[in-house]
């Protein structure tokens, strides 16, 4: 709290003071052409928000202990080569009001104050390397090598400043966050640098030739989609290989599902399974079999659930499926249809030598658990089931064992046993 606070003041410290130097300093006054970039620039912001809402929103609801990036760095940077820092922070404040209002659901006001103050700090950082680096007249554009060594160190700037108050915050809030969940993906980072770079681009267009501005808003409406298809994919919370849901969105699913089991007096069943000797697959015709195989394998028991049913990648051939509402016969029906369906299943594949090859028949080990009638929570639940899978892989798997509280269900009866004289 005290963190994003003393950032906040400082941001608007900076603000008085960029505003006082444009009102009463030595280069006094704000230029007709720049109150034509400011329009310009926060104009296209502006149509560019809007054009990207809803994939922003998806975006803005996935990213909770990462930073979350995004491509509104290119207006801003775009105006600090072409204006004074008290014409650029308005463009900042525009931009995340406008988000805040549009995008975001007027829910987390005081984390888009916040970055609206580490954007501040970013782009006063970054006019003071402008300045320092001898570029002080807009356009501060490269016309040399060293003015483009300037300006991107400006650029790095930026980035850096922003990615460390950012990154500060989350580390200060989430205790729990992990240092690599903190610094996030690389390819966010790459989100923002394509950003700055799209901004000087933006800033030399504007300032030779202005009507070419809307030709390449066209471009970056366009990369904004595929630009940000890996992170969409994350918060979809889709396994690129199989089209299931992830582990981490299992993680964030499965407590959902258990507290509505407990508020309509429900159950939820749990299925674990692994795939029998899936390794010989690999050994035999390579990893894209194998590959094409947990695809088919994914789809085969997504056809066999309920649409409210969630079937997960958990592991490298360990899938879980979550059946809201089944009582344990029901868990045990939808099991061993999967079962018959996957020993029968046919995948034709390509191996690595070229060639082709019929798969015939994936067998899987089944673990069965129900809650509430076996665990309490979420880790109970996973572990019950867990257990049951490799009981079922022990005594020689493709079968499917069930969680009981008591007694275990595979237990070695003294009857069973072949009696010694
Ligand atoms: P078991 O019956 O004991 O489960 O035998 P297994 O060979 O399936 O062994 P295990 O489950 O321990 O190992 C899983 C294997 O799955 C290891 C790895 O070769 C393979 N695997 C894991 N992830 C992938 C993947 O994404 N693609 C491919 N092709 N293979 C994978
Ligand atoms: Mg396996």
């Amino acid at each position: 709290m005290g963190y994003v606070i003393a950032i906040d003041v400082i941001a608007v410290t900076i603000t008085t003071l960029a505003v006082r130097s444009t009102v009463s300093g030595p280069n006094s006054g704000v230029r007709h052409s720049e109150w034509v970039a400011f329009a310009v620039l926060a104009a296209a912001s502006v149509l560019h928000l809007e054009a990207a809402r809803g994939i922003e929103r998806r975006r803005e609801m996935a990213a909770n202990t990462s930073p979350h990036t995004n491509l509104k760095c290119l207006w801003i940077f775009a105006a600090l080569l072409l204006l004074p820092l008290s014409l650029v922070i308005p463009l900042v404040v525009l931009a995340y009001a406008y988000s805040w209002f549009r995008v975001y659901g007027r829910t987390v006001a005081h984390r888009k104050v916040f970055s609206t103050a580490t954007y501040v700090l970013a782009s006063a950082a970054a006019a003071a390397v402008l300045r320092g680096g001898g570029l002080v007249g807009a356009p501060r554009l490269p016309t040399g090598f060293w003015s483009l060594l300037v300006v991107l160190a400006a650029a790095a700037t930026w980035w850096l400043v922003n990615y460390a108050l950012v990154i500060g915050a989350i580390l200060l809030s989430n205790p729990e966050a992990t240092a690599r969940e903190a610094l996030g993906e690389l390819s966010d980072q790459l989100v923002v640098c394509a950003g700055l770079g799209l901004g000087i681009a933006i800033a030399a267009v504007q300032t030779s030739y202005p009507w070419v501005v809307p030709v390449l808003m066209v471009t970056v409406l366009a990369l904004h989609r595929d630009l940000l298809l890996p992170q969409y994919q994350r918060a979809a919370g889709t396994d690129e290989k199989t089209g299931l849901a992830t582990s981490s969105y299992w993680a964030s699913a499965v407590p959902v599902e258990l507290a509505r089991a407990d508020t309509l007096r429900s159950t939820v069943g749990l299925l674990m399974l692994d795939l029998d000797k899936f390794k010989e697959i690999n050994d035999t015709y390579g990893h894209p079999a194998g590959d094409e195989a947990l695809r088919a394998v994914g789809e085969t028991i997504r056809a066999e659930v309920r649409q409210g049913d969630l079937v997960a990648r958990v592991g490298g051939d360990e899938l879980a499926v979550l059946l809201p509402g089944a009582l344990e016969t029901e868990v045990l029906e939808i099991a061993e249809r999967i079962r018959e369906r996957l020993v029968s299943l046919v995948v034709p594949v390509s191996t690595t030598n070229g060639g082709t090859a019929k798969l015939d028949g994936i067998p899987a080990s089944f673990g069965a658990a129900v809650y509430p009638d076996v665990a309490d929570t979420m880790d109970q639940l996973v572990l019950a089931a867990d257990d049951a899978l490799l009981t079922a892989k022990r005594s020689g798997r493709n079968q499917i064992i069930v969680a009981r509280p008591n007694p275990p269900a595979i237990t070695d009866h003294p009857a069973d046993k072949p009696v010694k004289d």
